[in-house]
């Protein structure tokens, strides 16, 4: 399965916004962006107007790199949304946020997508009591995630740490679980983005 491999913080210096890429380092003050605010590069602290072409494309970069998901998959998400009913760019950052891995961040279990994302990858989930492995499964309303019953220490301290997240308000959390209860709301997303300008950039 592809994914970036890069050096994450560049990403963040690029965007000139924090994407939480790295945990606990991001909060702390050892955060990249924190202590270099310019641009990864040569020319990196030259300050450049944007165009209207460059300035959709760094939003469109921004969620991308946020949710850790690749350029096709993001189109694709993209196409799903603007054929769905309602406003285009609330319904694909709705699709975003109901990826599995997205979920486990939210559950307050990983410090970053990245991290949320290999949590998936090695099992520690169920879905509605089924293995679920797959980053990208889109959760719906009623569906219960919960992590698998294990003997390791490091599931069982996250769990722990479950219970000092403010989960948003369309997950209900339980004790290593969590069930869906509503379709997440715009107003649910806290990461600062202008998903309108990503849609202008692909109806173009
Ligand atoms: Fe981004 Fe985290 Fe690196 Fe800071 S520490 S630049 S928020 S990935």
């Amino acid at each position: 399965m592809a994914r970036y491999t890069g050096p994450s913080c560049k990403l963040c210096r690029r965007e000139g916004q924090k994407l939480y890429l790295k945990g606990e380092r991001c909060t702390s003050g050892k955060c990249a962006l924190d202590r270099r605010k310019s641009a990864p590069g040569q020319h990196g602290a030259a300050k450049k107007k944007l165009t209207e072409y460059g300035t959709q494309l760094r939003e469109k970069q921004q969620a991308k790199r946020y949710y850790g998901v690749l350029e096709n998959q993001f189109l694709n998400y993209y196409k799903k949304a603007d054929n769905q009913d309602g406003i285009a760019g609330e319904n694909l950052l709705r699709l975003l946020e109901r990826r599995l891995d997205n979920v486990v961040f939210r559950m307050g279990l990983a410090n970053s997508h990245k991290e949320a994302r290999q949590l998936v990858l090695h099992g520690h989930f169920t879905l509605n009591g089924h293995k679920a492995n797959i980053p990208s499964i889109l959760v719906r309303v009623g569906d219960v995630i919960a992590v698998k019953e294990t003997e390791s220490p490091k599931i069982k301290a996250l769990v722990e740490g479950m219970k000092d997240t403010i989960a948003p308000k369309w997950l209900e959390l339980g004790n290593g679980s969590a069930k869906v209860i509503a379709m997440p709301e715009r107003d649910d997303i806290d990461f600062e983005i202008n998903e309108q300008l990503i849609i202008e950039l692909y109806s173009k």
